[in-house]
């Protein structure tokens, strides 16, 4: 009886780090599963601000050199009006159609954010203004293509602005929005790029 009560245990023992393997496998994809939705944006797909803010943070000027670091911010013409005549769920759809495009046109080394409401971002690392800006311009087209039953256009605007030294998040978007402001007054569906200061 002790014999095979212990031929028992040894099994047990011997299945016990495949058992604690696997366990420990399913934990490491449940934590990726948690951090990528935690990062996320749930309507769009594309980085949440909180990603974004994080990762630009981590990401030390020392590291970034003497790169410009383009930011595109990207804000949906009209879209209060596409809400009040289309409905929320319509203007839910055109804002995962533009984030959709977006990303689509942009590389693996660019981080797509939904900033806030239809504002989104391209933060596009090691690329010249003059680069970021045609970018923006290509995306700007190709969102004007864009073709969704009921809306007749769908356009943005885009304020383009580089890095510079000693900039924080907040002055690179004050002068990506000073950017956008610019290409809205301009009468929208337009890319403008702020001057280096
Ligand atoms: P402008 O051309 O000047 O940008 O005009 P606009 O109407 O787009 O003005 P603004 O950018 O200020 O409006 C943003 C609107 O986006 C207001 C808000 O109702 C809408 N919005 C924000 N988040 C969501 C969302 O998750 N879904 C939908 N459907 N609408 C949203
Ligand atoms: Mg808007």
């Amino acid at each position: 009886y002790l014999k095979a009560l212990n031929t028992d245990l040894e099994a047990v023992v011997k299945q016990r780090p495949e058992q604690l393997a696997a366990a420990n496998s399913a934990l490491e994809k449940e934590k990726a599963n948690l951090l990528k939705l935690s990062s996320t944006d749930h309507l769009t797909g594309l980085s949440n601000r909180h990603h974004f803010e994080t990762v630009f943070a981590e990401y030390s000027p020392a590291a970034r050199g003497n790169t410009t670091d383009p930011l595109i911010l990207i804000d949906i013409d009209n879209f209060k009006k596409i809400n009040d005549t289309y409905g929320h769920v319509l203007g839910d759809t055109v804002l995962k159609s533009v984030a959709a495009c977006i990303k689509k046109h942009s590389r693996i080394s660019d981080i797509t954010v939904r900033w806030v409401g239809d504002e989104l971002i391209v933060y596009a690392p090691r690329t010249s203004l003059k680069q970021a800006s045609q970018l923006a311009e290509k995306m700007r087209k190709q969102i004007h293509l864009l073709e969704l039953s009921q809306i007749e256009t769908i356009t943005i605007s885009a304020g383009v602005a580089v890095m510079q030294a000693g900039d924080t998040l907040s002055h690179l978007l004050q002068r990506a929005d000073h950017a956008l402001y610019e290409a809205k007054q301009a009468g929208r569906n337009n890319v403008y790029s702020a001057a280096p200061a």
